[in-house]
């Protein structure tokens, strides 16, 4: 299995990969979030959480070092730019909880996470609009989308440029909460581009699409157990 997957990498012209819930902590994006809870989820995240989670985004890396690829992330930890990923390669629509926010507009209102947000109760306000700073993360009341916005319109152009190409689409651990941003759109793109293969990996919802079946292979692995065991056969050749 793992052997195949590596001759499609090389194989391929393009690498697509979608990476969800399964490889964070659960975050419920139907809840308005708190302060309270926004330290809460900080403190969740202790260092062998981390570093678990880090270390799958650089197996991935590994993985798939010298490929043209692009990274699209439903997670909210921002702990794909802790890892060696070359940002320029991901986008990340939900956002990440290491960006701040406020109601300046656009790009004036995405700041870095000040470190007093995780420890103090009071609040940080913007000294211009003179709101409260709150993770820059998808949520109902406000979401300040220019966060993300140049790395989606960028990975749209990436998209484009996969027609007629050997694609391979690689969705880890994504589940039905962002649906719309992986799940539906991957395999909308692989019924629209024949030479594409499509890969999902997933511990809970490994189904494959009845439409696809002849391009597709489901394989049932957690994240951080398929990263290691990719990046160990790659090692091993
Ligand atoms: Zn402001």
């Amino acid at each position: 299995m793992f052997e195949k997957l590596l001759n499609e990498i090389e194989e391929s012209d393009m690498v697509l990969v979608g990476i969800g819930e399964e490889a964070s902590l659960p975050f419920d994006f139907n809840e308005t979030h708190d302060r309270q809870f926004w330290k809460q989820y900080h403190d969740s995240y202790d260092e062998e959480e981390n570093s678990k989670i880090i270390s799958f985004y650089n197996a991935m890396e590994q993985a798939l070092s010298g490929k043209n690829y692009f990274i699209i992330t439903t997670n909210v930890d921002g702990l794909i730019h802790q890892s060696k990923i070359n940002p320029i390669r991901v986008a990340a629509p939900c956002g990440n909880m290491y960006k701040a926010q406020c109601h300046c507009p656009e790009n004036d209102g995405i700041m870095d996470m000040p470190e007093d947000f995780w420890k103090k109760d009071e609040e940080i306000k913007c000294p211009k609009c003179n709101t409260s700073l709150e993770p820059n993360v998808f949520n109902k009341n406000y979401y300040n989308e220019s966060g993300y916005l140049k790395q989606w319109n960028l990975y749209h152009k990436w998209l484009q440029g996969t027609l007629n190409k050997k694609l391979l689409v690689m969705e880890i651990g994504c589940d039905f909460s962002m649906m719309s941003l992986i799940r539906l759109p991957f395999e909308k793109i692989v019924m629209i581009n024949q030479k594409a293969v499509f890969y999902r990996i997933n511990q809970r919802f490994p189904q494959i699409t009845a439409e696809l079946k002849d391009r597709m292979i489901s394989i049932q692995e957690n994240p951080f157990a398929f990263a290691d065991k990719l990046w160990e056969t790659k090692k091993s050749r």
